[in-house]
């Protein structure tokens, strides 16, 4: 059997962490760290991620301003609104659930968010930043997937990831957080014609496809790591992108679920705390030079 690369430890980790850093932001003057959490719409996923969210951040001590907001509303309603927090001296970070509403523009919270309080790191600012290897807000996702190879101790330094998939907010920003921790780096994507040709020169192989059995026992060799970030619904059972036979050949692998996802939340929670700092110096600086 792998290693299995349980998520729980790591997200106590970080809570340990950001108890302390909380702690700090609580002595000082000022009111506590707090998120704005916007929801557009009813989708029942974005939902329940988003309650999952308010317990999370209540639990490490932040406070959420939730903004629960028709799925009915216009582009420049939602601009005026993101535009609103930007410049809200009582929010310090700001997530926008995705996906929007169909009928929105997609890009817009990329656009318009101010990039000290883009908590997930979704803003062209943070993406370029992050591409340029001067990383800012990062998203959680993908920093979350740095964290457990850390917390378990798996060299990243000159080793060869294969990442499958290339979204900007997993896939993407993963194969760039590699690149920044010294590994070679190879992305996969659905027009790759063989994936198993790469997967199998893999140290670690990252999966970001959302697909069921992208990665199977031939598509690697024995001992690689392997951090599935999928989540797929199979008759009703939660699993990864990596079919059960991996497990008779990585030496270590996530479990889905209970592997990546349970560290995503606190590294949101980490990045809000990061962003509260950001924030409060701003505010130090405005006041020092009124
Ligand atoms: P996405 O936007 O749909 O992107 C999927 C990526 O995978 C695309 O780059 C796509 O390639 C590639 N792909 C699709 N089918 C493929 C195949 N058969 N072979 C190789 N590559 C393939 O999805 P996402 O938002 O990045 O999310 C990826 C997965 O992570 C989903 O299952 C999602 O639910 C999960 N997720 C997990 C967490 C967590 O905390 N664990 C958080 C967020 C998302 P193209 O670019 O060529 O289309």
């Amino acid at each position: 059997m792998p290693q299995l690369l349980e998520g729980k430890p790591v997200a106590l980790e970080i809570e340990r962490r950001l108890r302390d850093e909380i702690a700090l932001i609580d002595d000082a003057p000022g009111p506590p760290a707090t998120a704005a959490a916007v929801l557009v719409g009813d989708d029942e996923s974005s939902y329940s991620y988003f309650r999952s969210i308010l317990r999370t951040f209540k639990r490490v001590g932040i406070d959420v301003v939730p903004r629960e907001i028709s799925a009915g509303i216009s582009d420049s309603h939602l601009r005026l609104i993101l535009g609103e927090l930007n410049h809200d001296p009582e929010i310090d970070g700001v997530i926008v659930f995705q996906p929007l509403p169909h009928h929105l523009d997609r890009s817009l919270p990329a656009n318009v968010l101010s990039a000290d309080k883009d908590i997930d790191g979704i803003t062209y600012s943070n993406a370029g930043r992050l591409s340029l290897g001067v990383p800012h807000l990062v998203p959680s996702t993908p920093l979350g997937g740095i964290e457990i190879l850390k917390h378990y101790g798996i060299p990243i330094e000159g080793k060869h990831a294969v990442v499958v998939g290339r979204s900007p907010i997993v896939g993407q920003p993963m194969a760039l957080l590699l690149l920044g921790e010294n590994a070679s780096v190879t992305v996969c994507h659905s027009r790759t014609p063989d994936i198993g040709y790469f997967t199998r020169q893999a140290d670690i192989v990252v999966l970001a496809a959302g697909r069921t059995d992208v990665l199977t026992a031939d598509m690697i060799s024995p001992g690689a790591v392997v951090l599935d970030f999928g989540v797929n619904f199979v008759d009703g059972k939660m699993t990864g992108d990596a079919h059960e036979s991996v497990q008779e050949v990585a030496g270590a692998i996530t479990p889905v679920p209970g592997g990546t996802g349970v560290v995503t939340q606190r590294v949101l929670a980490s990045n809000t705390v990061k962003a509260a700092r950001i924030h409060r110096e701003l505010v130090r600086e405005v006041d020092t030079i009124g």
